[in-house]
């Protein structure tokens, strides 16, 4: 049976927009050590937009362009999805048909056009020396600015680069100091690169960061934390993430997050809410205190 302080916390809980799928979760917050945390989508709003396109000599930018937002339009990752949006707002031709396009979670998309090969994705899905000489310090610029910088491929060639700005939460900030004050650990995984990763972590002002997560190394990540500080919650909103979420000791999604996030969860930020996490922990403590 449930307590009665337990039941009041959690329908407390619920009136502020954080949903506890059981008391359990709610007691489990109280021991918690460590947070790990999905970027996009999570520390930062989700809704990347395209701010540079760099092609290659002799190559049009919005050809390029078009191609590559008539393979994203397939994606439905949020990369995918922005470079989808800029496409239709610059550009006033009809999307290609691609043929034979696969989507590579956690790397990036590839497809078929005529003859022509066609990869779209991160440095080392095109070449990490190709794309660090095509960039010739671009990348590394862009990259620091926290900008995610994805490679569009060619056949064997590169011929552009486009770089796509997220913005960290305002809450953000808020939430990871409120946490650290509580003794928590906090940290990013991401499947983006090491210097965007810094640089959002460095703004999100969180402990530490691992990036070129891919999507099953999150799990083993999470694994490692949950053995060196013993009681871990995992914060995400995406498919990827519910392994993760699973894994946690309390999971933790994003309210707009998607479907597998909000089912695999323990706990639900009703109003992605992130410094609702810190609120929820101290109502956690306190109600310990009353119960022991
Ligand atoms: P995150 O963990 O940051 O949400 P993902 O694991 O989904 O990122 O992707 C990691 C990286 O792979 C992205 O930063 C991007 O460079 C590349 N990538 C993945 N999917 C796509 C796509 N559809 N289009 C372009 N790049 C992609
Ligand atoms: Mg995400």
């Amino acid at each position: 049976s449930i307590m009665p302080a337990t039941l009041s916390a959690i329908s407390n809980g619920a009136r502020h927009g954080i949903l506890f799928k059981g008391g359990v979760h709610l007691e489990n917050l109280s021991h918690l050590k460590a947070i790990a945390f999905d970027k996009t989508g999570t520390l930062t709003k989700g809704k990347p937009e395209v701010t540079d396109i760099i092609a290659a000599d002799g190559v049009s930018g919005e050809e390029v362009l078009l191609v590559a937002a008539s393979i994203e339009s397939h994606s439905t990752h949020p990369l995918a999805n922005a470079i989808v949006h800029y496409a239709k707002k610059t550009i006033d031709k009809a999307f290609i048909t691609p043929e034979r396009m696969e989507d590579v979670p956690g790397w990036g998309v590839k497809a078929t056009i005529v003859e022509d090969e066609w990869k779209i994705g991160k440095a080392s899905f095109v070449g990490l020396d190709a794309a660090e000489n095509f960039s010739n310090g671009a990348l590394e610029k862009m990259a620091n600015q926290g900008k995610t910088v994805v490679f569009v491929q060619k056949n064997d060639e590169i011929a552009a680069l486009i770089a796509l700005q997220d913005v960290v939460r305002e809450e953000t900030k808020k939430a990871i100091d409120q946490l650290k004050n509580q003794g928590i650990y906090t940290i990013m995984l991401t499947g983006d690169s090491q210097k965007t990763g810094k640089a959002i972590a460095n703004e999100a002002h969180l402990d530490d960061f691992i990036a070129e997560c891919l999507p099953e190394n999150k799990v083993e990540h999470l694994k490692k934390l949950k053995e060196t500080h013993s009681n871990v919650a995992m914060v995400g909103d995406g498919i990827n993430d519910a392994p993760a979420l699973a894994t946690a000791n309390v999971g933790i999604a994003m309210g707009e997050g998607s479907d597998v996030a909000l089912e695999t969860a323990d706990v639900v930020l009703m109003k992605n809410d992130l410094p609702r996490i810190s609120d929820a922990i101290e109502l956690s403590r306190r109600m310990n205190r009353i119960i022991k």
